[in-house]
């Protein structure tokens, strides 16, 4: 038998009544992110593409490190899916799908966009927001009275399914901007990411794109944001890089 962990009461009833945000300890929220991952892993197969893994365990170790990220447990895995998806459970789990890494032809830029997106979430704490939310609040709670092999499905299929706010969303495109910056990726891979899954909808191929890629709202609005983004971390970057050069030629 398993050894699992308890929330403390003290936040179970916190969670009950619904209010507020990170509820949960740091703690805590990795602990509900391995369930939900023991969960992913149950549902779907892992790849074993070497290759492919080793890709996305190298963008990920080098966003993150190069960033100064909280101490999470970060794991960065492929699912053997045909899907153009990417997940990101509390705590540090993110699974790339396979069908992502054909989407982007496994260029670096596109997938350090779409991976940093999802480290954000993790960072920003973005799911603490989505406790008050009853569904997950029951299913949170739910795993300090057990850890069932149901419990880790459900959460599995809560995070597969979880919308984020818009605000949410524009803060992790942000924050992947200045991420792929800090870190030496083109931070256009993520606009480029952006436009290919708009062409793939347009061409009717929206099909294989799963809801949380599609429902992110994905408009010309949000790209041309990134754009902007872009543009104001690259000149907030170069002004700076002046003004040392400035320093430099006194
Ligand atoms: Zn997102």
């Amino acid at each position: 038998m398993k050894h699992h962990q308890y929330l403390p009461l003290a936040a179970a009833t916190l969670l009950l009544a619904g209010c507020g945000t990170n509820l949960l300890s740091r703690n805590e929220e990795i602990q509900v992110g391995k369930e939900g991952a023991r969960g992913i892993e149950q549902k779907y197969r892992l790849s074993t593409n070497q290759a492919d893994n080793a890709l996305v365990q190298r963008i990920g170790n080098r966003l993150t490190s190069a960033n100064n990220l909280s101490d999470w447990p970060w794991t960065f895995k492929v699912i053997d899916d045909p899907m153009v998806n990417a997940v990101s459970l509390p705590g540090g789990p993110i699974y790339v799908f396979r069908g992502l890494l054909d989407a982007t032809n496994r260029n670096e830029s596109e997938l350090a966009g779409i991976i940093g997106h999802e480290i954000a979430h993790i960072e920003k704490r973005h799911a603490a927001k989505q406790y008050s939310n009853q569904v997950v609040a029951g299913t949170i709670i739910s795993v300090g009275t057990g850890g069932s092999v149901q419990t880790a499905a459900q959460i599995a299929n809560l995070f597969i399914q979880l919308e984020y706010s818009r605000g949410d969303e524009y803060e992790a495109d942000s924050a992947a901007i200045a991420y792929m910056h800090r870190a030496g990726y083109d931070p256009y891979g993520l606009v480029r990411f952006f436009e290919k899954l708009m062409a793939m909808q347009k061409e009717g191929r929206g099909n294989v794109i799963t809801n949380n890629l599609r429902t992110h709202p994905l408009t010309s609005a949000r790209i041309e944001r990134a754009k902007a983004e872009i543009a104001r971390i690259t000149e907030a970057i170069s002004r700076d890089n002046e003004a040392l050069d400035m320093i430099r030629t006194e």
